[in-house]
């Protein structure tokens, strides 16, 4: 990390996304998510009061904790599921958040569609895919999209978009370059892709929303 300070992290990290965003001739926005799981509330409200409004939380009781102190003192702040939701908790989210990027499952969409239509709250959602075809992580096969997308829409599930996390310690770009080709191909304009390691990458190859972390807070411990 070079520099300790949040708002000069939080405007490195904007820079390195507008410099991706003009290398591949993009007119559109991308969504910086702040990633602030494990983070107290001290650490996240340097972010808010540089600017920063789009935040990202893995898990639901964590954010249950911290977000509605937050919001209470800045109340246009954006709060975004990224990690993978139990469909015990889906009234919880929709209660919570503004967009779930974690669907991946009939069960889940079931849950959700369920806890929106009590809750007469839609929050976006984003299909999380496996993209590496990795046995131990989450999100749904590459060859069962088709179908759990055509039973999230007719579940009424907002899908805005797809979301995914590529292998870990190889070459990004293809399974970003996947991803926006599989969000082609079902008219989906939203794509969640690139972590602090790699964002500027996924925003050179379409992504809309990245998710960072660590280079905005530091190393979780
Ligand atoms: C933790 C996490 C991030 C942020 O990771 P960094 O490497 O700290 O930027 C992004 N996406 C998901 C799904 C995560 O769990």
């Amino acid at each position: 990390m070079t520099t300790d300070d949040p708002a000069a992290r939080l405007a490195g990290v904007r820079a390195q996304i507008d410099a991706a965003r003009k290398l591949a001739g993009r007119q559109d926005a991308v969504t910086l998510i702040a990633v602030s799981k494990t983070h107290p509330i001290e650490a996240i409200t340097p972010l808010i009061a540089a600017g920063q409004r789009v935040f990202g939380e893995n898990r639901v009781q964590e954010a249950q904790a911290k977000w509605p102190t937050l919001r209470e003192a800045q109340p246009d702040l954006h709060l975004a599921l990224i990690g993978q939701l139990q469909s015990n908790k889906a009234a919880d989210a929709v209660a919570l958040f503004d967009a779930i990027h974690a669907v991946d499952r009939p069960s889940l969409v079931a849950a959700l569609a369920k806890a929106m239509d009590a809750a007469d709250r839609r929050p976006d959602c984003f299909v999380q895919v496996n993209i590496g075809d990795e046995p131990q992580k989450g999100g749904c096969a590459v060859a069962e999209l088709p179908m759990l997308l055509a039973e999230a829409r007719h579940a009424d599930l907002p899908v805005v978009g797809l979301m995914a996390v590529p292998p870990l310690d190889v070459e990004p770009a293809p399974y970003f370059a996947l991803l926006a080709k599989l969000a082609r191909d079902h008219g989906l304009a939203g794509l969640s892709m690139g972590m602090s390691s790699d964002f500027a990458t996924a925003v050179t190859l379409g992504a809309t929303h990245v998710r960072v972390g660590s280079a905005l807070f530091g190393d979780r411990t």
